[in-house]
């Protein structure tokens, strides 16, 4: 029996009315938004842990009680960068939202990085964001999962001026010389549905070379549905076949990329 865990997914938000709108959104595309329904299936699958990630404080929350409903579930709580321009000025949001941190199940602090594609928010509201967010995981010992696209140059300087945070570089897609980085400083690599329709032969490369003891595997659903799933939602349950691609991409069993990746999701976030 296979064993995976979906490190990273946003089913807090099926059906929701709050949330994080662009993904509340994409649920909306579901033809049943039952979200047992969806955890069940997952399990079906093999898939009989879930992280469901928090990009803001409404989202947070959410993440929060979906996870005291299900015994399978667990929260993290994070600021998206995208969403930092509402909260750098913002003290009171702030403490609400540090506040979280100590309800039942949450084990991580994030998504929160650097979003230099999109930049919906200036760079140096979301570094300011970033930060305040390694100050919480510091103090409180929780791991990170962060969320770094074209932005690695600013990064590593920000998290080395922290010791001893542990974390994930969620839907990591960078260059040979960032994943080394990463490694370097004990990180773990968070690989989704990209790599199975990726066409760029240097990022395969990369997935093939990332270490089995750094690896852990995610859906970030509701996007990045894998292939042969291209064009629609996105659900928890193909974590499966990101394991399968991997496991045939790296030559190894599918038994092995199962278990060393549900080892590190549970090291990593104590679950
Ligand atoms: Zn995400």
């Amino acid at each position: 029996m296979i064993e995976l865990i979906d490190t990273h997914c946003h089913i807090q938000s099926i059906g929701a009315t709050g949330g994080e709108a662009v993904t509340t959104k994409q649920w909306g595309k579901l033809e049943d938004t039952n979200i047992s329904r969806v955890v069940a299936e997952a399990k079906e699958a093999g898939v009989g842990k879930l992280i469901s990630v928090g990009c803001d404080h409404s989202d947070s929350h959410l993440a929060i009680k979906l996870a005291s409903e299900y015994p399978n579930v667990w929260a993290s709580i994070g600021i998206h960068p995208h969403e930092a321009k509402d909260y750098v000025n913002n003290n009171e949001i702030k403490m609400s939202f540090a506040s979280l941190v100590s309800r039942p199940k949450v084990v991580a602090i994030g998504e929160c990085g650097l979003d230099y594609f999109y930049e919906h928010s200036n760079p140096d509201d979301q570094r300011q964001v970033l930060e305040f967010q390694l100050n919480l995981a510091s103090k409180h010992n929780l791991p990170i999962i962060f969320h770094v696209r074209e932005a690695f140059n600013d990064f590593w300087p920000i998290l080395d001026n922290f010791n001893g945070i542990k974390g994930v570089l969620h839907s990591f897609t960078d260059s040979q010389a960032n994943l080394k980085k990463a490694i370097d400083r004990g990180l773990f690599v968070g690989v989704n549905g990209i790599a199975t329709f990726t066409k760029d032969s240097s990022q395969i490369d990369m997935y093939k070379s990332i270490p089995l003891n750094n690896l852990l595997l995610e859906t970030d659903s509701p996007f990045l549905s894998p292939v042969p799933h291209r064009g629609q939602v996105n659900t928890p349950k193909n974590v499966r076949l990101v394991a399968e691609y991997l496991a045939n991409l790296r030559g190894q069993s599918l038994e092995d990329i199962a278990s060393q990746t549900t080892l590190n999701a549970l090291s990593l976030f104590g679950l």
